[in-house]
């Protein structure tokens, strides 16, 4: 299918064309876990359903296209997907990792890969020229999250690309935040994009999965290698369920991305606030940057409360429409606070979070019974 249709159309009909033996008009569930061969060695591209399964091929070769890659490999969750991009990694090798990077993303960086001996060097992110301050002879690549969870701090995804590029190693772009609608990081230069799909892609807190999508042929075959080694697969269901969130994928995050606005603008009014994190907000510092590289603004707000941790506590405690949840990027609006819970693992690390803030998921109520919820809950 021609990639110049627009986002939406690829969505919808990317990989999927109605099934050519009975019309239906959605990828069918395929729950077989091994295909008749008609003799040895031939089949019909499927041979057993860790290593390729139907359901699985048309979501990842969806992904791939709205994301501008050749390939795409999907994986059990966020985190397998991680993974299979850091087995790349040999002892003595370094990375680059946000300074406020995921928990999750720094656990298994500095736990499990520091475990074998691979080190990673926390960056301002920020800063591109300290990208190139901080590599190493023995960096392999640099770990991009922009827009940041929790801080929603905005990296400049060309200009690391390229630095990057100029000392040997490779970009990967964490585009769990802003996802393919917001920002194509391989269009920028990227070599290779990661996606929580739980968040927005899946977008409805009903599935766990991960992807990798790029076009890079050393990447694909490490992946493809992993993915079938290691066999960290996602369910043909999940890939379904992934599969029927990214047609709406578009109208979720423009929505979304209104509603974040205008409880961003509203923070920013309140007594009780003394920072709000939002890229859409003419103040933050990253906002020029992520009006050149986005074509929106998101709609993660992260907010620091003048009365401190306890007060943070107590805010989160009493919201009743925005749900007390780990997790992000579904309908459902949801707070959390960061250095307790999603970013627990980062505690006493150099990317402790500041203990008064709280992260905002905002879904798809109307706006101003959100905002009356936060106004309550601020008190
Ligand atoms: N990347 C980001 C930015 C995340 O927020 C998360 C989870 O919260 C992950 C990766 C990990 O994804 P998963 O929970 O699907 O393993």
């Amino acid at each position: 299918m021609s990639s110049a249709l627009g986002f939406e159309t690829l969505a919808i009909h990317a990989a999927q064309p109605p099934d050519a033996s009975t019309g239906a008009v959605i990828p069918a569930l395929h729950l077989a876990t091994t295909y008749a061969q008609e003799a040895v060695g031939q089949h019909k591209g499927f041979d057993y359903s860790r290593t390729g399964n139907p359901t699985r091929s048309v979501l990842e070769a969806t992904l791939a296209t709205l994301e501008g890659a050749t390939r795409g490999f999907c994986f059990a969750s966020g985190m397998a997907a991680e993974d299979a991009v850091l087995r790349g990694l040999r002892p003595g090798d370094n990375l680059l990792i946000p300074n406020d990077a995921y928990g999750g993303t720094w656990r298994l960086i500095a736990r499990v890969y520091g475990e074998i001996g691979v080190s990673a060097t926390p960056v301002d992110l920020t800063r591109s020229d300290a990208v190139a301050s901080q590599w190493k002879p023995s960096t392999k690549l640099v770990w991009v999250e922009s827009p940041s969870n929790p801080l929603l701090q905005v990296a400049d995804i060309g200009a690391i690309a390229e630095i990057a590029h100029e000392l040997g190693g490779w970009c990967i772009v964490d585009n769990t935040f802003a996802t393919p609608y917001l920002q194509r990081p391989l269009l920028l230069g990227a070599d290779a994009v990661v996606h929580s799909a739980t968040k927005y892609l899946g977008g409805h807190s009903d599935v766990v999965g991960g992807a990798v999508l790029t076009s890079d042929p050393a990447l694909c075959e490490q992946l493809g290698f992993i993915q079938n080694s290691a066999g960290a697969v996602p369910s043909p269901f999940d890939c379904y369920l992934v599969q029927r969130g990214l047609k709406t994928l578009a109208v979720r995050m423009e929505r979304q991305c209104s509603n974040a606005a205008v409880i961003s603008d509203f923070l920013a009014g309140h007594p009780a606030v003394s920072r709000v994190l939002y890229p859409g907000l003419a103040s933050h510092p990253g906002h020029a940057l992520a009006r050149r590289q986005m074509g929106g603004f998101g709609a993660m707000v992260s907010f620091v409360l003048k009365g401190g941790e306890a007060v943070a506590v107590e805010t989160a405690r009493r919201t009743k429409l925005f749900t007390l949840a780990e997790s992000l990027g579904a309908v459902e609006s949801l707070i959390e606070h960061p250095a307790r819970m999603t970013h627990a693992s980062v505690a006493s690390s150099p990317l402790a979070v500041d203990p008064a803030l709280l992260r905002l998921s905002v879904g798809l109520e109307s706006v101003g019974d959100l905002i009356s919820d936060l106004s309550q809950a601020l008190g």
